[in-house]
């Protein structure tokens, strides 16, 4: 089994599709607005701007909840519960029974994040998360979701083909052990419990937290290896 820190290098073929003016060659004939934005972007732009007009929504509100998931919470919190299942028994116990109780009473709760599952690897099974309808995510322990999590080609290929979506992550794993996929929902959000890596018994849980990649506790990762530093760091 190898494992490769790639939290913030997205495979190119799991890329999301970019607005064609970025295509070299593209030939540009036609009028329009040439933004820097993508097509998604403008979109939701537009809908903002209409929403804001019709007093739908307060602007000043929204930037207060993109600035919160954007720099308050993120996946240090969901590192937080990782490392502290590692470190309890009867925490890991009580997340598998009650997974939004366990991961409240450490202070992570809110918007979608009202109905945790937790889904724990072992050396038998390795579990991966996606959301094939739409982009459904843990906010309250991982942050914003990645912009692969959200594109067509992650959410349709990692249900029919894993083994080799891991493979783009860098992730290749034993032959006997079977792959879950799962599917989140409006109703349940799912979090990977990633196999506690050898040679850790006698960390903290604030030196194990340092181990807990977001991709790993979305399934497309690994818990890093002390010692053994990613190949390519880059930070989330
Ligand atoms: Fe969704």
């Amino acid at each position: 089994m190898t494992n490769k820190k790639s939290d913030a290098a997205p495979p190119s073929s799991l890329k999301p599709d970019l607005h064609h003016q970025d295509e070299p060659g593209h030939e540009h004939s036609h009028d329009h607005d040439h933004s820097h934005l993508d097509e998604t972007a403008i979109r939701v732009r537009s809908l903002q701007s209409l929403l804001v007009a019709k007093g739908y929504i307060d602007p000043a509100a929204l930037n207060e909840i993109i600035d919160t998931y954007e720099t308050q919470v993120g996946p240090r919190n969901g590192a937080q519960v990782v490392a502290k299942a590692w470190s309890d028994p009867k925490y890991l116990a009580w997340l598998k029974q009650d997974a939004s109780a366990a991961i409240n009473s450490l202070g992570f709760s809110g918007r979608q994040g009202e109905h945790m599952v937790v889904v724990e690897n072992t050396p038998d099974v390795h579990n991966i998360v996606v959301c094939t309808l739409c982009s459904c995510y843990p906010w309250p322990v991982l942050g914003l979701p990645p912009s692969w999590y959200k594109s067509a080609p992650y959410r349709s290929r990692v249900v029919e083909d894993p083994v080799s979506v891991l493979k783009e992550f860098g992730v290749t794993l034993p032959n006997h052990k079977s792959i879950s996929v799962w599917d989140s929902t409006a109703e349940v959000r799912y979090l990977v419990i990633p196999e506690r890596p050898i040679g850790t018994e006698h960390f903290t849980q604030e030196q194990l937290q340092d181990l807990v990649t977001r991709d790993s506790m979305i399934g497309t990762g690994l818990a890093l290896v002390p010692g053994n530093p990613p190949l390519n760091p880059v930070s989330v």
